[in-house]
């Protein structure tokens, strides 16, 4: 819709409010102009979206059910579009070649060696999928999770092999950068303290974080990201990328993790079964995990 300062195409604001609410104030749908006003080349739009949410009236001068008529009128309305291309596949690397090992509580989902991976990541492709997101599972794990930074790391392989294939360009690549996957204990990173004091030492991890972060960029990772939960993750993580010349690969950080059973089934893909990462983990609560986001 056409919005401009003239009284006609004022008009169109009108109408479009009123289909919600009956009466809305003169003053009000000029705030929604202003507030909503797009400019593409000289020309104003207003989506047709915002503007029932102005002009608050009660029932049954507004009835939200006018807007839910037909389903042109729920397409004019409607804000959220699902395609493939905003959807993320996980990928969950093993050693080997030609295994397709299936996941038990992820019908259809598969621990894959890089050669099926590749094959994989070709199906994608096709659907018009936007990216994928790798996991690893190493050869062998030790204290420091050093699997996740080394070069040759299973990620890191994974990654040279898919970037390596010219059909697979429309992928975007992103690593998961966690350590639980190669701790020898599942935990996030290098553990500090003894029996009930023992726990992951926050600030040792950060570099290491910040190493594989790297480590992914230079395999060819798009995106890296962080679903470690370690505070000063992100910070770390920025700095050494920007240093080592990455200073374009974005940082998807996972920033609010919850302490849920949901996570159950990600952990079988990963074949880890140890630590299960809850004093990690958020309790249930917005006010924690808008928290988690601001700190990220
Ligand atoms: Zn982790």
């Amino acid at each position: 819709m056409v919005v401009a300062e003239d009284n006609q195409q004022e008009t169109v604001i009108t109408q479009i409010v009123s289909s919600s609410s009956a009466c809305v104030p003169r003053s009000n749908y000029k705030r929604i102009a202003t507030r909503n006003r797009l400019r593409f080349g000289g020309a104003c739009f207003l989506t047709v979206a915002e503007a029932p949410y102005n002009g608050a009236m009660h029932f049954p001068v507004t009835r939200l059910r006018r807007l839910r008529r037909t389903e042109a009128m729920r397409s004019l309305v409607r804000e959220t579009y699902l395609q493939p291309s905003q959807l993320i596949y996980p990928l969950f690397l093993c050693p080997g070649e030609g295994v397709r090992k299936p996941i038990g509580s992820m019908p259809g989902v598969f621990n894959l060696s890089i050669d099926e991976a590749v094959k994989e990541a070709a199906a994608c492709a096709r659907l018009g999928i936007g990216g994928l997101l790798l996991f690893g599972l190493p050869e062998a794990k030790d204290a420091s999770g050093s699997g996740a930074y080394a070069d040759d790391g299973i990620v890191q392989r994974g990654l040279r092999a898919l970037k390596a294939d010219a059909a697979l360009k429309s992928l975007v690549m992103i690593a998961d950068t966690c350590l639980c996957e190669y701790t020898s204990h599942g935990h996030c990173g290098p553990l500090a303290g003894e029996g009930a004091d023992c726990t992951v030492d926050n600030d040792a991890t950060l570099p290491l974080l910040a190493k594989t972060a790297v480590s992914q960029a230079q395999a060819g990772a798009d995106i890296v990201a962080p679903s470690d939960m370690m505070d000063g993750r992100v910070g770390a993580i920025r700095e050494a990328l920007d240093e080592a010349g990455f200073a374009e690969t974005p940082i998807l950080s996972y920033a609010a993790k919850f302490a849920s059973a949901f996570y159950g089934p990600f952990r079988e893909g990963r074949r880890f079964h140890t630590a299960d990462g809850r004093p990690s983990r958020l309790p249930d609560g917005l006010g924690e995990s808008a928290r988690s986001d601001a700190r990220d």
